[in-house]
């Protein structure tokens, strides 16, 4: 296990439908407890970590753990809906840039995903974002939530200008929002735009639920909003061989879906109650056998392998 995803504050700015992390108290880790949480995992090997929110960019104490990263020679990547990245960029990544950054992004379309996030000309600020980062040479990646208020403009979204600079693209079914959720012929037509996509753009590196389909007949499932179930009744998961998540209430889980109801399967343990590293230890290498998880992230997929497939996110 090489990699950390840690969820450093779940404060956000933005108010998006289809996410519960905005409306959950506003916590983050002390700079002491990422600190040591960082020493710990740096002790056991793991020294590539994924910051994710609410919003990284808002921990007021980037600043110092960013100092901390580049003494220790800690890679790091971040997610973020880049409402403030450009502005605090110098500030944050003073001493070590990231190797990647991740935006949150549901389209092209302005109207649509500022209303969507509920923050006023993010768009541009997310384009402005990406363009400064691609100069900086450092990696970008995007994350679309697919919903049935968006599907209509992913061929859109993929022809614009700044899809050229994108190493991945990852498409995230909308989760436990049933007014959101595709029906089964829109997941049909999205298919077809899918595979429009792909072929008009090979360069596109597109990770998305189609992934885990055999045939037409998954859409059925997926229209109840169950996209991996399939897949994962054959499958074993695999991700504690690569990554592992950790909440910023200290909760430890396998994977970053933190699906409550599988509590017993992909919950680890809380870092303020055990030593990280006694909880990490027991997680590593533990492959859990046909998890039947309905709601695994397409991104997991990139982890979720025997062999190591993510090398894309931090050479
Ligand atoms: S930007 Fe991300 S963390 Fe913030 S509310 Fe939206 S989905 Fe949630
Ligand atoms: S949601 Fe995916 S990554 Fe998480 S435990 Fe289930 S199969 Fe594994």
């Amino acid at each position: 296990m090489e990699i950390a995803f840690i969820r450093l504050t779940s404060q956000c700015n933005a108010k998006c439908e289809m996410c519960s992390v905005w409306q959950r108290k506003p916590e983050f880790f002390s700079i002491e407890g990422i600190i040591k949480l960082l020493s710990s995992l740096k002790e056991m090997g793991i020294n590539k970590i994924i910051f994710t929110g609410g919003e990284p960019t808002l921990y007021s104490e980037f600043s110092r753990l960013n100092k901390y990263l580049s003494d220790n020679c800690i890679e790091f990547g971040v997610i973020t809906n880049g409402s403030v990245l450009v502005n605090r960029w110098n500030k944050i990544f003073k001493y070590i840039e990231p190797k990647f950054v991740v935006f949150s992004l549901d389209g092209a379309d302005r109207d649509y995903h500022d209303r969507n996030r509920k923050i006023d000309n993010l768009t541009n600020k997310v384009i402005e974002g990406i363009n400064f980062a691609v100069q900086k040479d450092v990696k970008v990646i995007i994350n679309t939530v697919i919903t049935k208020d968006n599907f209509r403009l992913i061929e859109e979204f993929a022809s614009a200008d700044f899809m050229k600079y994108i190493i991945e693209w990852h498409w995230i079914p909308v989760k436990f929002v049933p007014r959101l959720l595709l029906s089964i012929k829109q997941w049909q037509e999205l298919f077809k735009s899918y595979k429009k996509i792909k072929k008009e753009n090979k360069k596109l590196n597109i990770i998305s639920p189609f992934d885990f389909i055999e045939n037409e007949i998954a859409f059925t499932k997926f229209a109840k909003g169950n996209y991996t179930s399939k897949f994962y009744n054959k499958h074993s998961c695999y991700i504690s061989k690569n990554m592992i998540f950790i909440d910023n209430n200290g909760d430890v889980f396998r994977c970053n879906a933190c699906d409550y109801n599988l509590k017993k399967d992909v919950y680890f343990g809380n870092i303020n109650v055990k030593e990280a590293k006694e909880i990490i230890n027991e997680a590593k290498d533990n492959i859990l056998d046909k998890p039947k998880c309905a709601h695994c992230d397409p991104r997991n997929q990139l982890f979720n392998r025997e062999e190591k497939i993510y090398e894309g996110w931090f050479n």
